[in-house]
């Protein structure tokens, strides 16, 4: 054990020295109402000329939407708008790519910025029109053959809609540009060996593997004492609020479950370790909150299984709980899921209220033993209300636990019953 916390200090000790000027965050802003159901994922950089490029074109997106939603309101659908990302950074640049899917529509946004010299990039600053043509037509030709008509690559070879990372150059082009028969998104990806260009590789720090381990001795004494248990729930994160909310936690001597966002593991690796330390518990939330019951069988298992791979391979845990994003879930849903599905009973609707003492009461008012308490860890009201509603649950005499303590503590009353 000792061993295991020494080389966690070192750890550490190595990411403290690691040069990092501005810390990424992403937001995430989950909305739904009787007609729409919104999930929208995107960084935050620090640098401000991406910032605002990517934060007028998210305004953008989301004002069009319900500028349609009010427009065409009908009774019996559901729309869906939902934003994800991929981010890819090291000391020269930042390239970043937004997926938007409006229902089944796809978009593409790119941003690859020079840090060095605050100016956008184009294809050209990297390699040269010609030899990204050949490329591309090589790779194209291996993967669609005919389906695609060439001859429209060389048209419109001219794409702004790029990215980069430490493997490949990434080349996007809109459904419909390459072939009137292939209706997806065709995204090239040239390997950077191919083009002799060499890209920093992020640092790779070796993992620390963590066992999800419920600590029975704890168990054991909430069972004897015969104390009433509770579980709060923090979804939709890891967010900017995550440190604060686990050092709240922490200092109460409390626990939490966080239902997280694979697109977010990343980003966040540090606090989300932390949060593992302190004894909190993490669970599968999706990899960017879509809709899943409008998903196929296919896609469902893609959401799951990327979001556990990415939190095995980032933290070395592997979550055993699952929450549906928006709570929505069906018999089909259910039979692709092979983690435990947890849902809540005790709502605090703080994507609705605002009020800090209303969330508070919300959580606390209706608490009984056994409660699943569902809040979000990307408001900061919640955030703010988190101490009161601990102090209070406190002194009604609750003990608080994670999710899997709470399935431990009910078989083991079961058991003894
Ligand atoms: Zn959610």
């Amino acid at each position: 054990m000792k061993i295991k916390f020494m080389s966690l200090f070192f750890f550490f000790l190595f990411i403290g020295c690691t040069p990092k000027l501005k810390e990424t965050k992403i937001e995430t802003i989950i909305e739904e109402n009787s007609h729409y159901k919104i999930g929208m994922n995107y960084p935050i950089t620090q640098y401000k000329k991406i910032d605002r490029a990517i934060s007028s074109y998210i305004n953008t997106c989301y004002q069009d939407f319900l500028k349609e939603q009010s427009e065409n309101i009908s009774l019996d659908t559901v729309e869906e708008l939902n934003i994800d990302y991929t981010l890819y950074e090291n000391e020269d640049l930042i390239s970043i790519t937004l997926f938007k899917t409006k229902n089944e529509e796809e978009e593409i946004q790119t941003y690859t910025y020079s840090l060095k010299k605050n100016v956008f990039l184009s294809p050209e600053d990297f390699v040269s029109l010609s030899t990204l043509y050949s490329m591309a037509n090589t790779l194209l030709f291996e993967r669609f053959g005919n389906v695609l008509d060439l001859s429209l690559l060389k048209e419109n070879l001219h794409t702004n809609l790029f990215s980069i990372d430490h493997e490949y150059f990434y080349l996007y082009y809109p459904p419909s540009t390459l072939s009137k028969k292939y209706k997806d998104t065709i995204i090239i990806d040239i390997p950077l060996k191919k083009l002799n260009m060499q890209v920093e590789k992020t640092i790779n720090v070796n993992q620390e593997i963590m066992e999800a381990e419920i600590d029975l001795e704890k168990v054991n004494s909430i069972i004897e004492m015969n104390k009433k248990v509770i579980a709060l729930t923090f979804d939709d994160g890891p967010s900017s609020h995550t440190e604060d909310i686990i050092s709240i936690l922490k200092e109460n001597e409390a626990v939490a479950t966080f239902f997280i966002l694979g697109n977010k593991v990343k980003t966040y690796e540090n606090v989300l370790r932390k949060s593992l330390e302190y004894g909190n518990e993490l669970g599968n939330h999706t990899f960017n909150h879509k809709w899943l019951t409008k998903l196929k069988d296919e896609e469902i298992k893609k959401q799951i299984e990327d979001t556990q791979n990415i939190i095995y391979e980032t933290l070395g845990y592997t979550p055993v709980l699952f929450r549906p994003s928006y709570g929505s879930i069906n018999k089909r849903v259910r039979e692709d899921i092979s983690l435990d599905v947890v849902l809540w009973n005790i709502d605090t609707m703080d994507w609705k209220y605002k009020s800090v003492s209303k969330i508070r009461d919300r959580a606390t008012l209706n608490a009984e033993d056994g409660s699943i308490i569902l809040m979000h860890e990307t408001y900061e009201r919640t955030k703010k209300a988190l101490p009161e509603i601990i102090q209070i649950l406190k002194e009604k005499g609750f003990v608080f636990v994670t999710i899997s303590e709470l399935k431990q503590i009910e078989t083991l009353r079961k058991y003894n019953e």
